[in-house]
């Protein structure tokens, strides 16, 4: 029995640059001790204290089916947060509680395309993006950012690729290339959503890991709460990545739609989850500000390591737990770089072209294991770019 195109087609036939990882994993499984710096997972489990708020809320009863939207206190607590963060009034009928920022993007893409509609999408991009688009029965149309841009997207772009279009999703603070869009960038973006009459998807899911100039959500700008879906999970910014909580913000009856999708897919999020995530946003931001502490500290490390040669070149990194690296200098495309990488010094990277074309000669560095090992995988990383750039020169 075949199972159906809308499945077969989700990863639109590639293996999303994967083969990397997946060698990489299975070195380590033979026992060879790889430095991985390809996921964006904290190298912390969750906090002891969130932990100890999901087990009581459960032995407190919290165990059963729950409000499907969310329950009532976690969608204030989100409400309020993000009105605090942007100042754009916010209730909980604006909020849809969901497991994870996942599901929250593609219960935005349901939520703004019809069946084959065009959804564009800014390339480079983090990998689910395309496959995302299709599985919610939409086509997946990349718009190129530049490198000696710093990755920030140019509206001329957006606008010359959004004929007919229903959505555009952006992703700031940005992975894989830790692009923070400036003011100029979003409020270019918000006139072509508003000229062509587009929907903005908003992926925040990075908001408090922002190192230079400060993170603004779009929803916030003139004319656009009534045609942005907000993005956001507790992955990041709480260290909850295995606990699959996240939220959809956007207008009062777009959010009640899309209970109905939620209703008929997830059926909601755990009670206990809910309770903890309330836990988790009730530390405030003292915690947030601990928990992205040592992604700010080894993106500093890593650019002072960077700033003593002339090879690499390190795109401003301005927020996020990854550092996209430039390597066209040695001539190697982002893949044959990294497999190198991985072969000489067991290394593992994820190669630019992994998140588009635009990334091609570009490999992503999670900042995801201790001080230490990142300096010496690092100072790895620039010998091996320096030879090569050398035998390229020979
Ligand atoms: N959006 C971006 C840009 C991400 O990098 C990730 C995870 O890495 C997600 C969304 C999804 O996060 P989660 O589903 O864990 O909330």
């Amino acid at each position: 029995m075949q199972v159906s195109r809308r499945l077969t087609n989700i990863t639109g036939g590639g293996s999303g640059g994967w083969d990397l990882f997946n060698r990489a994993r299975e070195m380590k499984l033979s026992g060879i001790p790889v430095t991985e710096l390809t996921i964006g997972e904290h190298d912390t489990p969750t906090d002891p204290s969130i932990l100890d708020a999901m087990h009581r809320a459960a032995l407190d009863g919290h165990t059963g089916y729950t409000t499907i939207g969310g329950l009532a206190e976690l969608r204030q607590r989100i409400a309020q947060r993000v009105q605090q963060r942007t100042g754009v009034p916010t209730a909980p009928a604006n909020v849809l509680i969901v497991p994870g920022g996942q599901a929250g993007l593609f219960g935005a893409l349901m939520a703004t395309c019809e069946p084959g509609d065009t959804a564009l999408f800014i390339d480079p991009y983090y990998a689910t993006y395309p496959g995302t688009i299709r599985a919610a029965g939409a086509v997946p149309k990349p718009v190129k950012a530049r490198s000696r841009a710093g990755f920030q997207p140019d509206a001329a772009d957006i606008d010359a690729a959004a004929e007919g279009a229903a959505a555009l999703l952006i992703n700031s603070p940005n992975n894989p290339t830790g692009a923070v869009y400036s003011q100029q960038t979003l409020t270019d973006i918000a006139e072509v959503c508003m000229r062509r009459d587009m929907w903005l998807i908003s992926d925040e899911v990075y908001d408090t890991q922002v190192w230079t100039g400060a993170h603004l959500s779009p929803r916030a700008l003139p004319g656009m709460a009534a045609r942005t879906l907000v993005v956001g999970s507790m992955s990041k910014s709480h260290a909850m990545t295995g606990s699959r909580i996240g939220w959809m913000i956007g207008p009062e009856d777009a959010i009640a739609q899309a209970v109905n999708l939620t209703t008929h897919t997830t059926y909601g999020v755990s009670g206990f989850t809910q309770m903890a995530a309330c836990h988790a946003l009730d530390r405030g931001v003292p915690f947030e500000t601990q928990i992205a502490a040592p992604f700010l500290r080894r993106r500093d490390a890593v650019l002072a390591q960077i700033a003593q040669q002339n090879v690499v070149r390190a795109i401003p990194a301005q927020g996020a737990m990854y550092i996209m690296l430039d390597l066209r200098a040695t001539g190697l495309s982002g893949e044959a770089f990294g497999n190198l990488l991985l072969d000489t010094h067991h290394v593992a990277v994820m190669p630019g072209e992994s998140f588009g074309n635009a990334a091609a000669g570009h490999v992503r560095v999670a900042l995801t294991v201790d001080d230490a090992r990142l300096k010496v995988a690092i100072a790895q990383l620039l010998d091996l770019a320096a030879s090569e750039a050398a035998k390229r020169a020979s």
